[in-house]
C-alpha cells in the first residue's frame, strides 16, 4: 500500500492571540502564555504595543456597524496589548476553545474567559477565529521578519550536542 500523507497533522497552522489591555493590566500574561506552552503549541512570535487606531479598525471591520464599536476600540486602545502568534496542529480552533465564549458569563471553567472574566466588554483576550482569518490577522500584527521558525533542539541534528 502507499504512504498516505493526507492524515498527517498540519504542523505549521498559526494563530493570533493577544492579550487585551484587562489581561496586561491584572497582571495576566504569564498565566496565559503558560497555558498555550502547556497545551503543546510553539510561540513564533511576541510583542507588546499600544495598538493604534487604524490596525485595530481593519482587525475589527467586521464589527464596524456593531452599537458596541465604539467602546470596543476606546477599551482595545487604553492600555498595552501582547500580541502573540502561536504554532501547532488545529491550533485555531483549540485556542477558541482555550478562550472560551465571547461572552465570559457563558465561558465555560477551565477557559481564559471562563476562568478570568465576567463581561463580554473586558474579556481578556483575542484569538482568531478561523485559519483564512488568522492569516490576515497575523499578517496585520506582524512583519514577516518578526516571526520566528525555530526547531526544539532535540528535534534537530546538532554537532554541537
Ligand atoms: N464585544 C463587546 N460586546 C459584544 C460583543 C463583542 O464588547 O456584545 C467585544 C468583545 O471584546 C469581543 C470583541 O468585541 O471579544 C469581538 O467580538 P467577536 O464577536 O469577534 O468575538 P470574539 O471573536 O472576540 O470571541
Amino acid at each position: 500500500c502507499s504512504f498516505a500523507t493526507s492524515g498527517l497533522p498540519d504542523v505549521r497552522e498559526r494563530t493570533l492571540i493577544a492579550i487585551k489591555p484587562d489581561g496586561v493590566q491584572r497582571r495576566l500574561v504569564g498565566q496565559i502564555i503558560q497555558r498555550f506552552e502547556q497545551r503543546g503549541f510553539k510561540l513564533v512570535g511576541l510583542k507588546m504595543l499600544q495598538a493604534s487606531q487604524d490596525v485595530l479598525s481593519e482587525h475589527y471591520c467586521n464589527l464596524r456597524t456593531k452599537p458596541f464599536y465604539g467602546s470596543l476600540l476606546r477599551y482595545m486602545t487604553s492600555g498595552p496589548l501582547v500580541v502573540m502568534v502561536w504554532e501547532g496542529h488545529n491550533v485555531v480552533q483549540t485556542s477558541r476553545t482555550m478562550v472560551g465564549n465571547t461572552n465570559p458569563a457563558e465561558a465555560q471553567a477551565g477557559t481564559v474567559r471562563g476562568d478570568f472574566s465576567i463581561h463580554v466588554s473586558r474579556n481578556v483576550v483575542h484569538a482568531s477565529d478561523s485559519v483564512e482569518g488568522a492569516k490576515k490577522e497575523i499578517q496585520l500584527w506582524f512583519q514577516t521578519k518578526d516571526l520566528l521558525d525555530w526547531d526544539s533542539w532535540d528535534q534537530t541534528s546538532n554537532d554541537d550536542v
